[in-house]
């Protein structure tokens, strides 16, 4: 009780200072060039140090681009978002543009900016435009290509909000949007028409939280909210403890889910503040958001094991993308580097048709062919559900391999992972029928 009221008390700042100062003006460079306002000038000095590990990527990228930076600014996740590289200027300083990339860089407007953590940057291919990592947040000019099918809300969440911010389109669960801050901008984004633009048509801002809860409150049947954005991670301590205090403080909420990719792209942003923040709202659970292998580092692998330590469950959602990550091996080790840091592989979705997108989409063929490469071919624990977000807001379908060959009488015919037939006894069943239709497969 003593909690609810005084998160009670506080109240989050009416606007986000992260926001406010680092995407307003009038064109996308100079967004890019304004510093981010995440803490007072050397605001590293006069807070108790916070180590973290740093990997060799990390280390080698300091020394060379930062050389003037302290290993604690280094380690400080608002030094971190201070540093984005946003700018073309501050690409080309680390980066070996190509010429595709440097004109769309200039050519960017509007939302869904570029914004990349020097941390992030590190494990990127700096001299090669087609490294995977680079590949998902450096833009290129197919991203401004509109292709059949595709559209600014493919999910149809605008739609399907009652109030500003909050997307109902599950019965017993809701999407709230807390913020449209990102520490880095995944160019593939479902919420590309909103993330990293103050003064659009999104206002993220105390206002719309109170009507988000005001909305929840009211509606008995939500027992479960997923706050997202953007990325919620990036909030202040006091900003996400308030919030998860008045979601507690609502008695048919049962469970707060974060979905974030802070601890991929900004590790350092999971402190101890913020770790006895999670703790004082449990239960939370975490989906966290991975791409690749390379986002294994050991500055992850910390982050995840003081979110695990604390008790927050940890699941992964993870984007199949064309030329990233679409082959089975190099998802195989990704997800079995998840379950080292107890991370259970939860989703892998299907791209959506955000404009601009298609030069990262598979065919579903591709996804189907790499479940098919998991399933009995390792744990159980390591292969996702692998879903298409139908458009028009239908929610997750999910797809799998077909393992079912026919029927024969009561004989239900099945293939297992390694192709061979078996058969199994389900007298009166119905699966099949329309396969098999009774034929008698050779088992
Ligand atoms: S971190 Fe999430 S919300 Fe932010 S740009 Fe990437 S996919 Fe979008």
């Amino acid at each position: 009780m003593l909690e609810l009221d005084a998160a009670e008390t506080l109240r989050p700042p009416s606007t986000e200072e992260v926001e406010r100062s680092g995407s307003r003006g009038p064109s996308a460079a100079a967004r890019a060039a304004t510093p981010l306002p995440s803490g007072p000038a050397g605001a590293t000095r006069g807070r108790r140090r916070e180590s973290f590990p740093v990997g060799p990527a990390s280390l080698a990228f300091k020394r060379r681009f930062f050389p003037e930076a302290s290993r604690a600014e280094w380690d400080d996740w608002r030094w971190q978002a201070r540093n984005r590289l946003r700018s073309l200027a501050q690409l080309e300083r680390v980066f070996a543009l190509s010429e595709d990339e440097r004109e769309a860089i200039r050519r960017h407007q509007g939302a869904l900016p570029v914004g990349i953590t020097p941390y992030y940057a590190a494990l990127m291919g700096l001299d090669d435009p087609s490294e995977p990592l680079r590949r998902t947040h450096v833009p290129v000019g197919a991203e401004y290509l509109r292709s059949p099918g595709e559209a600014d809300d493919p999910l149809g969440e605008d739609e399907h909000a009652p109030v500003p911010g909050l997307v109902h389109r599950y019965p017993d669960r809701v999407l709230f949007l807390a913020t449209a801050f990102c520490s880095t901008y995944c160019r593939y984004c479902t919420r590309s028409r909103l993330v990293g633009e103050v003064g659009g048509d999104y206002h993220f801002a105390y206002a719309q939280w109170e009507k988000a809860l005001a909305y929840i409150e009211a509606t008995p049947a939500v027992r479960d909210v997923l706050i997202s954005g953007g990325d919620p991670l990036t909030l202040g301590d006091d900003k996400l403890d308030w919030l998860l205090g008045r979601l507690k403080a609502i008695r048919h909420v049962e469970f707060v889910r974060i979905g974030s990719k802070v601890p991929v792209v900004l590790p350092q942003r999971i402190t101890r503040g913020l770790i006895a923040v999670l703790r004082r709202h449990r239960p939370i659970w975490m989906s966290l958001h991975f791409t690749h292998p390379k986002e294994l580092t050991p500055e992850t692998r910390e982050a995840c094991d003081r979110l695990a330590d604390a008790g927050v469950p940890l699941g992964s959602q993870t984007v199949l993308l064309k030329g990233v990550n679409d082959d089975a091996a190099v998802l195989r080790a990704l997800f079995h580097g998840l379950l080292r840091l107890r991370v259970r592989p939860y989703y892998l979705f299907q791209c959506d048709p955000i404009t601009g997108s298609a030069h990262f989409r598979t065919p579903v063929e591709k996804g189907l062919e790499i479940i098919r490469a998991l399933r009995g071919h390792t744990s159980g624990y390591a292969v996702p559900t692998y879903v298409i977000d139908t458009p028009g807001g239908g929610g997750k379908v999910p797809l799998s391999p077909d393992y079912v060959v026919g029927r024969d009488g009561d004989d239900l015919l099945l293939r297992n992972f390694e192709g061979k037939l078996y058969r199994y006894r389900d007298p009166g069943g119905r699966v099949g029928r329309a396969v098999g239709q009774g034929s008698a497969v050779p088992c």
